[in-house]
């Protein structure tokens, strides 16, 4: 069994790591590993962030952002890093096919292996796991584990914004898997000198015009509302796609929209994209759409945010979803 202790010990001296998180990567993906790298770099040690696709272009104000490795562009290069890592780092996912074929790099190698994550059901293929699906988000598993390594000894402004962005990005300012817990964190984060002003910027004000625009299509033209089971599902076409010449992440944000209406208590964001049909799935209260996105599509996430995807006609995706309706949602 590997300890906190035995981590410790391994880290008092330089090591390679390696850090990876979850395919299109957002908020607190991006945050809690670049708050993790830059922590650990001023211990001295030498560590890559590895993504299995590109992060969204709204974050390029976050640090060192540039030196991410995206395995889809380069996979000679995380493959030499998957060969020298003395310790690996898996962060903001429950599975290891949330990170494609590295899976199958990193399940044979030798190195230390820590999954830290906040997600239903872990899958267990790491030595030590730091796993609490009651955290609002990685980043604030980043800070419990920084306090448990040294008492957060090498916290600076930088490592502390990247944290604070993981927990806003993934609670949508503290609207959802909030505790009195997240808001301590937070405040202490804050202490660091974070510039809550800056970073809330950075985050929401931030959007392109056509960004906005696209919220617009997608609430005007391509909202469907089934009453009867209070349930508002959005599919956004290849058409669309064109139309409005989306990029990776111009749709993030947008199911949260359908919730906004007060007496909708699921919504469903269905992409179509090139070789797979996305969908995102968000509920109020006691629904699990994380059950409906485990057992119907190939997916997982949190009981009020969950993600999954199929295969076949984008029409066919959203039938089967409205036939799920009445199997998880009381008229
Ligand atoms: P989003 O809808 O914002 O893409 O994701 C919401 C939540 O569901 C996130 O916590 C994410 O990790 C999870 N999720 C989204 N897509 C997938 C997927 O394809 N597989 C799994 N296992 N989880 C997903
Ligand atoms: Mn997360």
């Amino acid at each position: 069994m590997t300890g906190i202790e035995d981590i410790k010990e391994f880290l008092s001296y330089p090591r390679e790591i390696v850090i990876f998180s979850h395919r299109n990567p957002d908020g607190d993906a991006i945050g809690s590993s670049t708050a993790l790298k830059l922590y650990l770099e001023k211990n001295g040690h030498t560590v890559n962030i590895v993504f299995p696709s590109e992060y969204p272009p709204a974050f390029s104000f976050v640090p060192k952002i540039d030196d991410i490795v995206v395995y889809d562009f380069e996979q000679e290069k995380v493959k030499n890093l998957v060969k020298r890592a003395e310790l690996m780092f898996f962060l903001d996912f429950s599975g290891l096919d949330r990170i494609d074929k590295i899976g199958e790099l990193v399940i044979d190698s030798h190195s230390m292996k820590v999954h830290i994550d906040h997600h239903l059901d872990p899958e267990p293929f790491a030595d030590y796991v730091l796993s609490e699906p009651s955290a609002s988000s990685t980043s604030e598993l980043i800070y419990d584990f920084l306090g448990m390594l040294d008492d957060r000894k090498f916290m600076d402004a930088d490592i502390a914004t990247q944290i604070l962005m993981g927990i806003i990005t993934d609670t949508g300012s503290f609207k959802f898997s909030t505790s009195p817990k997240t808001f301590e964190v937070a405040s202490n984060l804050l202490k660091y000198g974070v510039d809550l002003n800056e970073l809330q910027n950075n985050i929401y004000n931030s959007y392109t015009e056509k960004q906005v625009r696209l919220i617009g299509h997608a609430l005007h033209n391509r909202l469907e509302i089934i009453p009867e089971y209070h349930a508002g599902i959005i599919t956004i076409t290849k058409k669309d796609y064109k139309d409005f010449d989306i990029q990776r992440g111009d749709t993030e944000g947008l199911v949260n929209y359908i919730l906004m209406i007060k007496k909708i208590k699921i919504a469903a964001l269905i992409l179509e994209q090139p070789t797979i049909v996305k969908i995102s799935l968000r509920s109020k209260g006691d629904i699990s759409v994380q059950e409906i996105a485990r057992d119907n599509f190939k997916g997982g996430g949190h009981k009020n945010a969950a993600g999954g995807y199929a295969y076949g006609k984008v029409e066919n995706v959203v039938e089967k979803f409205k036939k799920l309706l009445p199997f998880y949602i009381k008229k």
